[in-house]
C-alpha cells in the first residue's frame, strides 16, 4: 500500500522536527512545497520557469502548478511512503491533491494533525533563544540558560527575535486554525491527531505508534 502523510500543525507545533526525525529513523522522505519551488526555480526546470513570473511579481504560485510539482516529486522518488510538510493547506489545494496524488498515483492520504494549544506555542516561540555565535538553541521555559541571557555552551549573549510578539503569535495561530479546520473536516476519517503538547521525544513515540512506521 502507498501512503502519503500530510503533517499539519501551527507554527511551533514541531511538525518539521518530527518529519526530520522520521527521515533519520525510518528513511521516510519529506517534502515541503517551499523547498520544491525553490529547487525547481534554481534548476530552471519547465515547472520552475512557470513559477518564476508569479514570484517576481509578488503573486502566489497557482495551486495547480504546485500540485503538479508535488506529483513530479512523488513520481521521481517512487516511494511507498512520503511525508508532506504542511501541504495541502487549503480546501482548493486539497481538491487538486486528491485527484493527482490519491486518484492518479494511488496514494492513501492521511492527515497527521499536530494539536497544540496557544499557551504552549507562546512559550515555545517566545522562550526560544538562539546563540549568534555557536548556533545553540535553548528555551527560557523548557531548558533555561544557567546564567540568564547567556548561552550554556559558549557564554555568548543570546539573541531575541523581536518579530515574534504575543500578538503576532495569536494572529498567526487564529489564521492558521481558520485555514486548517476545513481541511481536517474535508478528510474527516483520514485524520490522526497527535498530542503535540508533549516534548519532541514523546511526540515521536506516539507518531511511530499511530502510523506504524
Ligand atoms: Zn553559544
Amino acid at each position: 500500500m502507498k501512503n502519503g502523510y500530510i503533517f499539519l500543525g501551527a507554527p511551533g507545533s514541531g511538525k518539521g522536527t518530527q518529519a526530520k526525525k522520521l527521515l533519520d529513523a525510518s528513511g521516510i522522505p519529506s517534502v515541503s512545497t517551499g523547498d520544491l519551488i525553490r529547487s525547481e526555480i534554481k534548476r530552471e526546470t519547465p515547472l520552475g520557469l512557470e513559477c518564476k513570473p508569479y514570484l517576481t511579481s509578488g503573486k502566489l504560485v497557482p495551486d495547480t502548478i504546485i500540485v503538479r510539482m508535488f506529483k513530479q516529486w512523488v513520481e521521481t522518488h517512487a516511494v511507498a511512503t512520503f511525508i508532506s510538510d504542511g501541504f495541502p493547506r487549503t480546501i482548493e489545494q486539497a481538491k487538486v491533491f486528491d485527484v493527482l496524488i490519491s486518484q492518479e498515483l494511488g496514494y492513501t492520504v492521511t492527515i497527521v494533525f499536530f494539536k497544540v494549544g496557544l499557551k504552549t506555542l507562546k512559550k515555545r516561540i517566545l522562550g526560544r533563544r538562539i546563540c549568534p555565535k555557536c548556533g545553540n538553541i535553548q528555551n527560557e521555559f523548557f531548558n533555561p540558560p544557567l546564567v540568564s541571557g547567556q548561552c550554556d555552551r559558549c557564554a555568548s549573549a543570546f539573541e531575541t527575535r523581536i518579530d515574534d510578539t504575543e500578538e503576532i503569535i495569536q494572529t498567526r495561530y487564529d489564521s492558521y486554525l481558520e485555514s486548517t479546520m476545513p481541511i481536517i473536516e474535508h478528510y474527516k476519517s483520514q485524520v490522526i491527531t497527535i498530542d503535540a503538547e508533549q516534548g519532541p521525544d514523546e511526540i515521536f513515540v506516539s507518531i511511530r505508534k499511530q502510523l506504524s512506521v
